[in-house]
């Protein structure tokens, strides 16, 4: 790594960072075993309170303010607690395998150029350092997700709208990242339901609300069909993440393209099994596991056949059969 050790080294020229707010977590914190994503965050409050707070818990490595400062909290190498609760491809604990930048700034709001701008340098040298694919940086609400709860009854993605903002084309082409995650492979495996769907938008589909900041940086993207969303997903030859993100179209489309089975004799003809019947002591998640939400995952009761994804949580009855591909 000390080959490409170009701007962030210290008091280094490139991108200027500052020591001013290294961590005292840093000597407790344990060394990374591999670095497969940067994970952007916007720190919801003003610089001084948000560097205060992510330098006391040891909560990022980088924390980048609305001038365009670059701090160095937590040594890049080690552990740093920023993603919380949170899973890749499967993989849980993102700390372990992640850089994580908090931005101060908000979701939902556009940041002034040169923060912009030091973020795009900062990124820029980690992508190369870590050698990380544009695919692979990604925002928080990305990649955490929710444990059941009151509302959601399954392990959910929508925990949080953290960096919300960075997924955006028009300002991943302020940061010169091309290609985003395609689709959550998360939620299309069934690992997890999915439970804001405004967010899944941002992340995964079309909704831009930062092409009228950006707009001249944002014109090409803009000027493409707002639902296409093309350049963005497949743009990156080398995915690194999920499958290859060729497909424009994101989770739904493909989980939804074949005609969900409407009899029990068509699911026997897909290959699905019935795994089980639902009851009081055997919930549907205890039958199905974190698939139970899932689209691939159906259910049955009175000739009817619901797949998990369109099952109403408050309407789970005794005596559903429960059927999956095994
Ligand atoms: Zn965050």
């Amino acid at each position: 790594m000390a080959l490409v050790c170009i701007g962030i080294c210290r008091e280094a020229a490139a991108v200027g960072v500052s020591n001013r707010y290294r961590s005292p977590r840093n000597p407790e914190r344990r060394v990374r075993t591999s670095t497969r994503l940067i994970v952007l965050h916007t720190t919801e409050a003003p610089a001084r309170s948000s560097l205060n707070k992510v330098s006391d818990r040891g909560e990022c490595h980088y924390c980048v303010t609305e001038s365009g400062q670059v701090y160095a909290i937590v040594d890049r190498d080690r552990e740093a607690f920023h993603a919380g609760r949170s899973m890749w491809q499967g993989v849980e604990d993102v700390d372990k395998y992640s850089v994580g930048i908090e931005c101060v700034g908000y979701h939902d709001k556009a940041m002034p150029a040169v923060q912009l701008a030091a973020i795009r340098d900062l990124v820029k040298e980690l992508k190369a350092m870590y050698r990380i694919p544009d695919s692979c940086v990604v925002c928080h609400s990305h990649v955490a997700y929710g444990a059941p709860n009151k509302w959601h009854k399954f392990r959910h993605r929508g925990r949080k709208r953290c960096g919300m903002l960075f997924a955006m084309p028009s300002v991943r082409r302020q940061l010169g990242l091309s290609a985003r995650p395609a689709y959550d492979p998360d939620t299309r495996a069934g690992r997890l339901g999915n439970a804001d769907e405004y967010l899944r938008k941002v992340l995964y589909g079309g909704i831009d609300t930062m092409v009228s900041a950006y707009g001249a940086g944002a014109k090409a993207v803009s000027a493409a069909p707002p639902r296409a969303k093309p350049a963005v997903p497949v743009a990156k030859p080398k995915p690194a993440a999920p499958a290859p993100a060729t497909k424009p179209k994101p989770v739904a489309t493909k989980a939804e393209a074949p005609p969900a089975p409407r009899s029990i004799a068509e699911l026997r003809a897909r290959g699905y099994v019935d795994v089980g019947a639902v009851s009081k002591e055997r919930s549907a998640i205890k039958i199905a596991g974190a698939a139970w939400k899932s689209p691939q995952t159906y259910y049955t009761i009175r000739d009817k056949v619901i797949p998990g994804n369109r099952l109403d949580p408050a309407h789970i009855e005794k005596g559903m059969h429960v059927w999956m591909r095994k």
